[in-house]
């Protein structure tokens, strides 16, 4: 295996300029993670009494593969089929629907009926993996800090059987065109030169990219097996909604990376699937996006938010408890684009790595609130600012997690709030439309709102009482007719489980 999992040497990851050159997703190791740290970040999560960052891969020792232990373990790669009851159930609320034929459809079942009329052959296996709502932590991924992210119950399945040559052939509900590529020519397409784009249509960059990156990871140790040199037939189908700060692209990279690894009998768990997806998403479609998407499409549960350490890669899920706190998590897609791969993005790490670079810090997440002030002195005004927006926001997802354990979910509204203010006006990653959903969802009784995903459009979320759904999502469509924008999409969501196989 060369996919990264290994502890780095100690010596490189001391000096600061070595770490930052290499890919961030790879975790340290923890000893030498600890020593260059201000102590302040890091002692303040081992006060949560979360499992201790040694464990970088696989479930926690002891346990199985199917742990679900709500406080120290997180569930890793669930092989449990859900059944289709249980997830119409939770996605009853669903407004959008953007490819099914017919409501009683999932992604699962749309995904192999496709597969059937397109290939005329029996699917081997079905695979789904979710979208995700980021509850607290934003940008905070790529500075090796912390994120409080939950799976929700839209999702997208890839429907697959092994080919008798080396052609990946891969078909999504969402294109006409069906795009191939040999096993033989991912070396070749990939990975995509900084500042181009790639040399296949962009949505199939995502699967070839997973396939190509998973053969990367797999290929030191030689073939797995005789069917690692098939190629697959491919086909997706989803229930995530495109660009709306929800993660479809995760979603996409996790059921591609559950079919490949599946089939191609790679064996990988479902952390190192996490950053193949990732790979795939910075090398071979080119946006510079953390691990957080693909960590909390593979390992989500149920009822569970995850608390996850982007430094060491220790994931453990939080319960929520909304719906006991007789609350729901509205998503207010402002429908406005974000594009990853451009601008604001690229912009807020540049300044994020200048900053710590500036700081004498590995990374943001080792610059405590407490150095503030130094970094005031030493920053301009604005690389400061982006400074302030990472260092405040991880502390509040400390916070907002052991709010959440000690007085429940209806206590973390102030700590939404503030994430708000702080990506408004110090990271200033937000948009009028965003605002205004915040704004208006508050002023009509939330508990507590902010805009979630990468920014410059996408989607808010704001938490909400049961009953008064109907109410908040009216004051916000007023709001947004009243200041001439484009009428949002309002959803509930539910926390559900990670990527798993469905069939
Ligand atoms: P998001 O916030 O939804 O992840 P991204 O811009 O990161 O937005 O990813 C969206 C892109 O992912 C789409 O433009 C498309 O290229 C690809 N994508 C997502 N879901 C699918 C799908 N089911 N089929 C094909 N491509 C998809
Ligand atoms: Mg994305």
């Amino acid at each position: 295996m060369s996919d990264g999992s290994e502890p780095r040497d100690a010596t490189a990851a001391a000096d600061p300029r070595a770490a930052r050159v290499s890919d961030d997703s790879e975790p340290r190791d923890s000893a030498v993670a600890a020593e260059a740290n201000i102590p302040g970040i890091d002692r303040a999560r081992d006060d949560l009494g979360l499992r201790p960052s040694t464990t970088t891969n696989g479930p926690p020792a002891g346990a199985s593969a199917t742990d679900t232990d709500r406080t120290s373990g997180v569930a890793i790669g669930s092989a449990e089929p859900e059944t289709r009851r249980s997830r119409r159930s939770r996605s009853a609320s669903l407004t959008p629907n953007p490819t099914h034929e017919d409501d009683t459809m999932t992604a699962s079942t749309e995904a192999a009926d496709l597969f059937r009329r397109a290939t005329g052959r029996e699917p081997a296996g079905v695979w789904s993996a979710p979208g995700r709502v980021n509850l607290i932590g934003e940008h905070t991924d790529y500075n090796d800090g912390f994120v409080l992210p939950f799976a929700i119950s839209q999702r997208t399945a890839a429907a697959a059987a092994l080919r008798d040559d080396r052609v990946i052939r891969v078909t999504s509900t969402f294109s006409d065109e069906a795009v191939e590529a040999s096993i033989d020519e991912l070396e070749s397409l990939f990975p995509t030169p900084e500042g181009t784009t790639p040399a296949v249509a962009e949505w199939a960059a995502y699967p070839l990219g997973v396939a190509w990156a998973l053969r990367q990871a797999v290929a030191a140790d030689g073939a797995p097996s005789e069917a690692f040199e098939r190629g697959l037939d491919i086909v997706f189908a989803s229930d995530v909604p495109v660009g709306a700060g929800l993660s479809s692209s995760a979603a996409l990279e996790g059921a591609a990376a559950g079919a490949l690894n599946d089939l191609w009998s790679t064996g990988l768990d479902a952390k190192q699937l996490a950053r193949i997806g990732r790979r795939a998403e910075n090398e071979a479609v080119g946006a510079p996006t953390g691990v957080m998407d693909q960590m909390a499409s593979m390992l989500g549960a149920d009822d569970n938010a995850l608390f996850i350490d982007c430094r060491t890669l220790d994931a453990n899920l939080v319960p929520l408890g909304a719906a006991e706190a007789g609350l729901e998590v509205l998503v207010i897609d402002t429908l406005v684009k974000h594009a990853h791969s451009t601008g604001g993005y690229r912009d807020r790490r540049d300044a994020c790595e200048r900053g710590a670079a500036a700081l004498g810090a590995e990374a943001l997440r080792d610059v405590a609130v407490d150095d503030l002030a130094r970094a005031a002195e030493l920053l301009d005004d604005v690389t400061f600012r982006r400074v302030r927006h990472i260092v405040t926001e991880n502390q509040r997802v400390l916070d907002t997690v052991r709010t959440l354990r000690e007085h429940g979910a209806r206590a973390i509204g102030e700590l939404l709030l503030s994430s708000h203010a702080s990506m408004r006006d110090d990271f200033e990653i937000s948009v009028p439309e965003l605002d205004t959903a915040v704004e208006a969802a508050m002023a009509a009784g939330a508990v507590g709102a902010r805009m979630t995903g990468g920014g410059f459009g996408g989607a808010a979320i704001a938490l909400v009482d049961a009953a008064a759904i109907a109410r908040v999502t009216t004051a916000v469509e007023r709001a947004f007719a009243e200041a001439g924008f484009t009428a949002p999409r309002i959803f509930t969501v539910a926390p559900a489980a990670g990527a798993h196989r469905d069939a």
